[in-house]
């Protein structure tokens, strides 16, 4: 196939709403991308998925629980059977678990817990089984959702799960850009900005445009694009 008619294949993890879906809508508006909107939840991811799919663009939708290694397992088997390639793959589900206004001392161990399962091992896993795809055709990008709430050069109060689950996703993203350097991989942090979805509230000042932006622009590098950073506003920030 040349590369005129090459399709290429995109997973965005937690994509029912928020950042997730407008990123598919994004990836979709690009055209030549076959964009595998996933949720853990089957009814609100179907019913996004449709919603892109009548604004006229080419999503689909596959059920995907990211804290879940059977789930995770399954996906990952159904599209190496299906497109037999993965080019993209987008780690943005995430949870801040922390209850509003929580401090160290009060915070607890099963919020940790819960929040790096989603956080962090749900990327682990994720880029655990569809690596191996990506290795076939010496071609990945890998973006991870992170935020500004996990740089250690600005590391602040309250949250405390949170942040610890976003500066180990940078962690992360430096181990695989190292590991996958010069096979085509390239493994990227970003921060959305402060985004008006569910998480961020009403009152953040950012669209969910705006907090995509960045996502996109590191989903679909070239070749000599950047490996291992953290980005915002499609800068390097400090990590
Ligand atoms: P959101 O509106 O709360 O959406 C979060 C998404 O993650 C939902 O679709 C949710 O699905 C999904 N999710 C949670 N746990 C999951 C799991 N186990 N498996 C699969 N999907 C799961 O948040 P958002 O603002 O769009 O945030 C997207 C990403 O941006 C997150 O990683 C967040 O940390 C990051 N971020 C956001 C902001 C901001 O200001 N909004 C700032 C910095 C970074 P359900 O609907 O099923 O719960």
């Amino acid at each position: 196939m040349g590369d005129a008619e090459l399709r290429r294949v995109a997973v965005v993890t937690g994509a029912n709403r928020g950042i997730g879906l407008e990123i598919c809508r994004q990836l979709g508006r690009r055209g030549g991308i076959r964009v595998f909107l996933t949720a853990r939840d089957g009814t609100k991811g179907n019913a996004a998925a449709q919603k892109l799919c009548d604004e006229g663009l080419d999503v689909e939708f596959y059920p995907l629980d990211v804290t879940s290694e059977q789930s995770v397992k399954t996906f990952a088997g159904w599209l190496e059977g299906t497109c037999k390639r993965c080019d993209i793959l987008v780690n943005n589900a995430g949870i801040l678990a922390d209850p509003r206004g929580s401090r160290f001392l009060d915070s607890k161990p099963a919020t940790y817990r819960q929040t790096l399962d989603t956080n962090v091992f749900g990327p682990l896993l994720l880029s655990q089984a569809l690596v191996p795809l990506m290795k076939k055709n010496r071609y990945g990008r890998i973006v991870n959702v992170s935020s500004g709430q996990g740089q250690l050069s600005d590391m602040g109060a309250g949250t405390p799960a949170y942040r610890v689950s976003k500066t180990a996703l940078n962690a992360l993203t430096r181990v695989l850009a190292a590991e996958f350097a010069g096979s085509g991989i390239l493994v990227n942090s970003m921060c959305p900005g402060w985004v008006r979805t569910d998480m961020g509230g009403p009152g953040a000042p950012r669209t969910v445009e705006q907090g995509a932006d960045t996502a996109i622009w590191l989903a679909t590098l070239p070749d000599d694009g950047p490996n291992g950073g953290f980005f915002r506003d499609r800068k390097p920030i400090a990590w």
